[in-house]
């Protein structure tokens, strides 16, 4: 197929570009964008869409998910982290799901996500009690089949989950505690294995579309050979790692308590720190915490409305934002976010960072946000070489936004409404890959009902095994709640709320 857009106007994201539009002409050929710019001529052949009254941008990159989450949405509320984990991510009594609900709930995940504009998931699949080939065989499937771009993880924890806070372990039952630490856990030889044959089968699915991604879980949830291991193989083979740290204030003090020193230090003491990693939250780091990562071209993905939802805090954004670390955004779960739709956290993100800090020149403009949500996500994924912006030899990942709505009118900063004003209903077309997977709300690829039908199949077996973990996992919540208290009492020399403290930790 081939599309030229005439006459239209576009944010291309591009290096060195404002996110102000231009009246531009666009022209798809296959899965590229073949040219873009003023006064081109159509092929003979090609299919022509009048853009006068359309803007075109970017597809939007969710630079963190969990595509599991997508049963609990709506589900918890007024939880910390620590203690929703054991309910979402349960530790005892969760049965492994058959690839075959794996495949319908990635696609009802992608589904939501591609009707919101999201051509991009990073998805951190983290499949509980463990993942084997056939759950992440379906996962690939899925995204193979409904058309949507995404980096897909193998997960490991592979540290007993009790001994991974500080704390915690001494407030169990011994029988709890024997039980959990008794559960079989990967070594890291073992789960680089599983990676390199991941990488062999899956990598490059989807004509290109799909990449396995490493994703240690945490650095205080995974061997130190497990780390520096899978930094080292996402090096070799170009694609992510993506590892949780410093999402809330218990992990910046067990930082301290279990290696005497911060996260991002004990990491790169292991040489588990690379350009190809990529940290989800990044809220509890230090000023020198900021520098390690820029000085290792590491990228943060910044989760907001999961931060505000889990009250896990605010990442310093105009810090990061000096110190040269880029910086993706991401919806996070649905269980912690509830939806995957980006634009929210976009708009989210441009908002929430002018409260703390006065000064107005470091708050976020629309520019950086919507650069955060597009080719700054693609960059934190490894996929700024094929998306994240419109420019020749690129994929075409992008979005044909309706300029006739209310929220578009009156035309003033197209930009800016498309971050203040917009909520996904002006979307007339998503395209990914050059193929158009959305067509004014409907998707293309696949029968939508039957999705939606299928996954609510499921449902009474979902909630009766929902409320059995629910029921279960309770044992953990008093020395969790115990732990978590003891950690937010701690004195902290920070005042995450400004941002402006210089350090997380009194000296
Ligand atoms: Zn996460």
């Amino acid at each position: 197929m081939s599309l030229f857009i005439r006459s239209a106007h576009v944010i291309t994201m591009a290096e060195g570009t404002s996110s102000s539009p231009q009246v531009l002409d666009l022209r798809i050929e296959g899965q590229d964008i073949v040219a873009i710019g003023s006064d081109l001529q159509p092929e003979p052949r090609d299919e022509i869409l009048d853009g006068r009254d359309r803007l075109v941008t970017p597809g939007f990159v969710n630079a963190h998910t969990h595509s599991w989450e997508t049963v609990y949405k709506g589900r918890y509320d007024n939880m910390p982290l620590e203690l929703w984990m054991l309910y979402t991510y349960p530790l005892l009594g969760a049965p492994p799901r058959s690839p075959d609900f794996v495949r319908v709930r990635s696609q009802l995940f992608a589904l939501e996500s591609l009707k919101s504009g999201v051509t991009t998931i990073v998805d951190d699949v983290l499949e509980t009690p463990s993942q084997d080939f056939g759950q992440l065989e379906a996962v690939v499937d899925a995204y193979e089949r409904i058309g949507i771009r995404a980096n897909v993880s193998g997960h490991v924890i592979n540290v007993p989950f009790v001994d991974t806070v500080p704390f915690a372990a001494d407030h169990l039952p011994a029988e709890v505690l024997h039980a959990v630490r008794n559960e079989s856990l990967l070594s890291a030889g073992e789960y680089l294995d599983y990676s390199e044959q991941a990488i062999r089968r899956y990598h490059g699915r989807g004509e290109g579309r799909l990449h396995y991604m490493l994703a240690p879980s945490a650095p205080q949830r995974c061997t130190p050979d497990l780390l520096s291991g899978a930094v080292a193989l996402a090096g070799r083979h170009g694609i992510e790692c993506h590892i949780h740290m410093l999402e809330t204030k218990t992990q910046a003090i067990t930082g301290q308590e279990f290696y005497g020193m911060t996260l991002p230090q004990y990491l790169e003491s292991i040489q588990a720190l690379s350009r190809n990693t990529t940290f989800a939250h990044g809220i509890w780091v230090t000023d020198q915490d900021i520098e390690i990562l820029a000085n290792h071209s590491a990228s943060v993905s910044h989760n907001p409305i999961s931060n505000l939802k889990l009250g896990s805090g605010i990442l310093p954004w105009r810090k990061y934002r000096d110190a040269g670390v880029n910086l993706g955004l991401g919806t996070d779960g649905c269980s912690s976010s509830d939806t995957p739709r980006l634009l929210e956290v976009i708009k989210m993100a441009s908002l929430l960072h002018k409260i703390g800090d006065s000064d107005p020149a470091a708050w976020p403009s629309v520019d950086e946000t919507l650069r955060a949500g597009t080719l700054d996500g693609a960059k934190s994924a490894m996929l700024d070489r094929t998306v994240g912006s419109l420019e020749v030899g690129k994929r075409a990942d992008l979005l044909v936004w309706d300029l006739n709505t209310l929220n578009f009118t009156p035309r003033q900063k197209l930009d800016h409404q498309l971050v203040y004003s917009e909520n996904g209903s002006s979307l007339e077309y998503v395209m990914v890959d050059g193929r158009i997977v959305v067509d004014h709300g409907a998707l293309t690829t696949l029968d939508e009902q039957e999705i939606v039908d299928e996954f609510n199949g499921y449902l009474p077996e979902i909630q009766a095994w929902q409320d059995r973990t629910d029921e279960l996992n309770t044992v953990f919540h008093p020395a969790f709640s115990a732990m978590y208290e003891t950690c937010r009492q701690a004195p902290l020399d920070i005042n995450r709320w400004a941002g402006t403290a210089d350090s997380v930790l009194t000296p």
